[in-house]
């Protein structure tokens, strides 16, 4: 098992779906955890459950005060910030023919410029530390592009040009950053998918299964492990072999 021990981790957008299960994986391995997401009742809430390490701390990725407040409390429970895992994440799926000006503009705010937002606010405190780990979720879709989801794929293509291009930056302080893409996992967002959709994508995963949150989990914690130390500015897909 990965030790995680006294390690500091905040996981955006971790009241439910994959950003929980990273949460309480993290948590197992002996992390202390920030439960972080849109609604403070909630993030406390998930926190207890999770374990008596973890602190919850509302914050909306697109907003830079929140982000900062969110830094300040993980310092002020904690003294600093091992691992930031960018999970917060929206689809507004439609072709793009039909696709709403605020709903391109929703889904890369969130999903781009939050991650963007987060990992500057948190690299300015591992550069201090000359250590850090972070770990974006793009997908699977933002490698290959997928119809009705132009918005999301633009998102999830621009999380792997940040990841390499911070990647870069970062290096020289001791801080990693790479990406995980995930296929089709069993999530909220994805029980919204018609069944049409949702057979194509499961034909076509080589394992014949869909992925859990946990499965999302165990690659997540290796890349924020110091066991990946050697590894930077990568994307690894979790996909049971969808996209071979
Ligand atoms: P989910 O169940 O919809 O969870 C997304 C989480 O992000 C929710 O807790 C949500 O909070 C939070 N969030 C939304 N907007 C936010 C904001 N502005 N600030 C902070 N938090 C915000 O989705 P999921 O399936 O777990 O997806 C997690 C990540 O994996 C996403 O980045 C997604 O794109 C990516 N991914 C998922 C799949 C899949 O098959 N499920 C595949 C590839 C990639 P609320 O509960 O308040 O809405």
């Amino acid at each position: 098992m990965l030790d995680f021990t006294n390690k500091v981790v905040i996981v955006t957008g971790s009241a439910r779906g994959i950003g929980r299960s990273l949460a309480e994986e993290f948590a197992r391995c002996g992390a202390k955890i920030v439960i972080t997401d849109l609604d403070q009742a909630m993030c406390e809430q998930v926190a207890r459950e999770i374990s008596p390490n973890a602190i919850g701390v509302k914050a909306n990725v697109t907003a830079g005060a929140d982000i900062d407040a969110l830094m300040q409390a993980t310092l002020d429970a904690f003294g600093r910030i091992d691992v930031v895992v960018n999970n917060a994440g929206i689809t507004r799926d439609t072709l793009m023919i039909r696709m709403d000006e605020k709903d391109w503009d929703m889904v890369l705010d969130i999903n781009l410029k939050g991650a963007f937002l987060v990992t500057k606010a948190a690299a300015r405190i591992m550069m201090k530390q000359r250590s850090g780990r972070i770990v974006n979720i793009s997908s699977i879709v933002g490698l290959s592009g997928n119809a009705g989801q132009a918005n999301y794929s633009a998102s999830k293509a621009g999380l792997i040009g940040l990841t390499k291009s911070s990647a870069k930056e970062l290096c020289s302080r001791g801080i990693t950053v790479n990406a995980v893409a995930p296929g089709f996992i069993e999530t909220e967002m994805t029980h919204t998918l018609p069944e049409a959709v949702r057979k194509s994508f499961l034909e076509r995963v080589l394992v014949s299964r869909p992925g859990t949150p946990k499965d999302v989990a165990s690659a997540v914690l290796f890349l924020a492990s110091d066991e990946a130390a050697y590894i930077t500015g990568q994307v690894l897909a979790v996909d049971g072999g969808l996209t071979v």
